[in-house]
């Protein structure tokens, strides 16, 4: 089943991420995490995608997995700088035999010293769009910014490409995390005023300590509000607490989303069965109205 067909759905759904090992010896230890993670029922369960080696391969094999034995949808990250063009197409193709119909398509991260334009690889996601697009009837996911991605200095810029990459054939979105709503609220009016209309599903990141926090501003550069501020100050420095009032924060954004006429809401588990249990057991009677 494509995502998309889940998405019109007229209910509400919560969907995780999970990330695959970096080598086969901790490979078990994130099945089993996601075996968990699958008895939550989630609308479908997303598997980032490193730059090459295992990781990539562990994709593949945790997205089939979660499809074919666990029988919940699953969507698999694909990213296209750090790979050959020819290196991207395999994928593709064995992604489309294993019948994984559902591809998150991203750029990635650029590797360290590399030049573009290079006629080997695709420099933006739209063109991987394209791409996937060329090779069969796949429903295909995009990531986008609500801060505005780190590359561009003016946001208009940055919505004026998630439209160009939109039109070349993308189903839905799918946020980097936030962590004050107004700002989610704020760029979705920007983009339907920009024509962009697909579904875009708001991403959660549960925090749960401040070495979290730090990494997690490091890699997006999100802006973190006072009020979250505060509860680091007091409790950042006694792990149960933090963790209970990470997923309360994270609880309190996604009870805000729904009450506001959300419906699809993706959470960063951080491979965390545990916390994502808990969200879900917050929103128990919530996600049934
Ligand atoms: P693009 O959409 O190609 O955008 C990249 C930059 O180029 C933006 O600044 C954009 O405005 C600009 N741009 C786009 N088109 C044009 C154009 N035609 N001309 C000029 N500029 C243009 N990374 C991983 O490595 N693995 C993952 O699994 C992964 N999963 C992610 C999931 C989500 C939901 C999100 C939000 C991010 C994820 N990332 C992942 C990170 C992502 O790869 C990086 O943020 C990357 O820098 C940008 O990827 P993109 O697909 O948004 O790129």
């Amino acid at each position: 089943m494509k995502i998309i067909d889940r998405l019109k759905e007229d209910r509400i759904h919560i969907s995780f991420e999970v990330f695959p090992p970096k080598t086969d010896e901790t490979y078990d230890k994130v099945v089993s995490a996601v075996d968990e993670m699958a008895e939550l029922r989630p609308a479908f369960i997303s598997v980032t995608y490193g730059a090459g080696g295992g990781t990539s391969r562990n994709t593949v094999r945790i997205a089939s997995h979660i499809k074919d034995d666990l029988h919940v949808l699953s969507l698999a990250h694909l990213t296209c700088a750090s790979s050959t063009k020819a290196e991207v197409r395999t994928v593709i193709e064995n992604l489309k035999e294993l019948g994984i119909e559902n591809i998150l398509a991203l750029r990635g991260d650029i590797p360290e010293g590399m030049t573009f334009p290079d006629a080997d690889r695709f420099r933006y996601a739209f063109e991987l769009v394209e791409e996937i697009r060329r090779h069969g009837d796949f429903c295909i996911g995009g990531a986008c910014y609500p801060e505005g991605h780190v590359e561009n200095e003016h946001k208009a810029d940055d919505i004026r490409y998630l439209k160009q990459k939109v039109d070349s054939g993308v189903d839905f979105l799918t946020t980097q995390m936030f962590f004050d709503n107004d700002i989610h609220y704020n760029f979705l009016y920007r983009i339907r005023e920009a024509g962009i209309t697909v579904p875009v599903l708001p991403g959660i990141m549960p925090i749960t300590s401040a070495s979290q926090m730090k990494k997690s501003q490091e890699l997006s550069g999100t802006m973190f509000p006072r009020r979250f501020l505060a509860i680091l100050d007091r409790f950042g420095s006694s792990p149960k607490a933090m963790k209970q009032a990470g997923i309360a924060y994270a609880t309190d954004q996604i009870i805000d989303l729904l009450a506001n006429g959300v419906k699809n809401i993706h959470i960063y588990t951080m491979n965390k069965p545990d916390v994502a249990a808990a969200i879900m057991s917050n929103l128990s009677e919530i996600i049934k109205v």
